[in-house]
């Protein structure tokens, strides 16, 4: 630290050119792709004292980590529940730990001394579409004393006071959750794992790999690189070196946009600081720079110019937030994510020296750094632990035909969650009309004084009760026969 009072990533931004590979090298660990996971790895690995050589096709971030929201959450992609259901409670608590290491391991990178402008700050809202308080405390016990996760549940008005909007019911709030500038994460990570010893090459795409033998040859087209191991972190867009590993992900492509500044109605709207993110993983969104919406929701399974979906954004976010009116989008980006058949990350040994880390989705912040510490401490430490990953096996993600199936469960997934959604907006409406129409009765009774009560015009009344038992602890009148549910 004290060698130098410039920062890792003014080093990554300022003072160097891309390097190619244009020599042949020897390192103990060969890392092929420079987005989250692969530089999670370098930076581990050389801090434990090895050798690392990382091979980028094209240029640091390139991909989803240099394209995203840098929202930091314990956990996984997929569901807890589902999680527990697939391996058991007492590995899932171990996973789940393990993750929440990886949220610590990029909170104690992402500070302002390694990566100025990182802008951490805690806090993230998760939002229900539907309202499902019942189970919202299920979830908050499991969280809380299960797993060990601090976790605060939200009453609907209390959500709807952070956030002008009758769509989202209740919310659970992480407080230990956080958010970086992700654009600006994956560089300043770049920079920490040269500072501790890595070689990053960009431009330098792999094109063949020969693991067979304990030193493993790497071939990029102008040079050659051996390695005791070779970990694979490309994610989607690997190919060659092992074409049938990418055949087992299926990738998804999200957008994400930037509005103009939309001044101090933007607060009055959405109180809440930190991300927001909302229970089907469709909208994902914080305030940045002051009075700017950041928002993520679109999705495809091919590739297309983030540019296109300007228009779906500004959509969205107007049928969220209508009281804010028009937003014009300044800025959109996005990238690839892979997605895996059992909805869990790729992190293991395929065979000696053979490493795999990929297949975060849409949750790659805690679930790279995490494969990072994994891989590293197993390479240099024997650390086991990457085990509890092998009930995951690497399937098949179907090709070209599985990507069409997968955008039609998308498509299905998000109409399903929408109409969970128009139901419950439709249900608290129906609750709240009949609140009304009791209270009016209610006072027309008041009205009516001691007589006998007699609904007012428009009241259908109700047919008369059963005889009243002799015994005195009768219960009093109720109106809720009328609710609709
Ligand atoms: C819009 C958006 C918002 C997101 N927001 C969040 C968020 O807030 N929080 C969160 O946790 N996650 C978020 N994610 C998900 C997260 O970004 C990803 O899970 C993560 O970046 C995946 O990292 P990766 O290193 O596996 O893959 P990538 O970022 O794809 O990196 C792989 C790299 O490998 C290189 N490569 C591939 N093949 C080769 C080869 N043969 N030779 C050399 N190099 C190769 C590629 O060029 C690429 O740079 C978001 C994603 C998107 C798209």
């Amino acid at each position: 630290m004290s060698e130098t009072f410039t920062s890792v990533a003014q080093e990554e931004a300022g003072f160097r050119d891309r390097a190619r590979l244009s020599f042949d090298l020897d390192a103990d660990i060969c890392v092929i792709g420079a987005g989250l996971a692969g530089l999670s790895i370098a930076l581990e690995a050389a801090r434990l004292g090895a050798s690392v050589a990382v091979l980028e096709g094209r240029h640091i971030g390139w991909n989803a980590s240099g394209n995203q929201l840098g929202t930091v959450m314990p956990g996984f992609a997929l569901p807890l529940t589902d999680l527990i259901e697939r391996i058991g409670f007492e590995d899932a608590r171990e996973l789940w730990a393990m993750s929440k290491e990886g949220a610590e391991f990029v909170r104690a990178n992402a500070t302002e001394a390694n990566m100025p402008g990182i802008g951490p700050s805690d806090g993230v809202l998760e939002v229900s579409n539907v309202d499902a308080g019942d189970r919202l405390i299920s979830r908050l016990q499991m969280l809380h004393e299960d797993f060990d996760t601090e976790v605060e549940g939200w009453q609907v008005d209390r959500v709807r006071e952070a956030l002008k909007t009758d769509r989202y019911f209740h919310g659970v709030y992480y407080p230990q959750a956080f958010q970086v500038d992700g654009r600006k994460y994956v560089h300043g990570l770049a920079a920490l794992a040269r500072r501790a010893g890595a070689r990053i090459f960009e431009d330098t795409p792999v094109v063949s790999i020969d693991h067979s033998g304990i030193r493993k040859r790497i071939v990029t087209p102008s040079a050659r690189l051996r390695a005791t191991h070779i970990v694979l972190a490309g994610n989607i867009h690997l190919g060659a070196p092992l074409r049938r590993l990418s055949e087992t992900l299926l990738p998804v492509w999200r957008y994400a946009g930037i509005t103009a500044p939309l001044g101090e109605r933007l607060h009055e709207i959405i109180a809440f600081k930190g991300s927001v993110m909302d229970s089907d993983g469709v909208d994902h969104f914080r305030i940045v720079d002051g009075d700017r919406l950041m928002w993520e929701s679109p999705e495809t399974t091919w590739a297309a110019r983030p540019q296109r979906f300007a228009g779906s954004v500004r959509r969205r976010i107007r049928s969220i937030f209508p009281e804010l009116g028009h937003v014009e989008i300044t800025d959109m980006f996005g990238g690839a994510t892979g997605q895996t058949v059992h909805g869990m990350p790729q992190i293991g040994q395929l065979r000696k020296g053979l490493w795999v880390a990929s297949g975060f989705g849409r949750q790659g912040m805690n679930t790279s750094a995490m494969a990072g510490q994994l891989i590293a401490r197993s390479i240099l430490w024997g650390d086991e632990r990457w085990k509890l990953f092998s009930p995951f096996e690497l399937v098949w993600a179907g090709g070209a035909t599985g990507r069409v199936a997968g955008q039609l469960v998308g498509i299905w997934g998000r109409a399903s969650s929408a109409a969970a959604g128009s139901l419950a907006r439709y249900r608290e409406r129906a609750r709240i009309k009949d609140r009304a129409r009791e209270a009016r009765l209610a006072e027309a009774n008041r009205a009516a004084g001691t007589g006998p009560r007699r609904p007012p015009p428009g009241v259908r009344p109700r047919p008369a009760p059963p005889p009243k038992p002799a015994a005195a602890e009768v219960e009093p009148a109720s109106h809720d026969g009328g609710v609709s549910q």
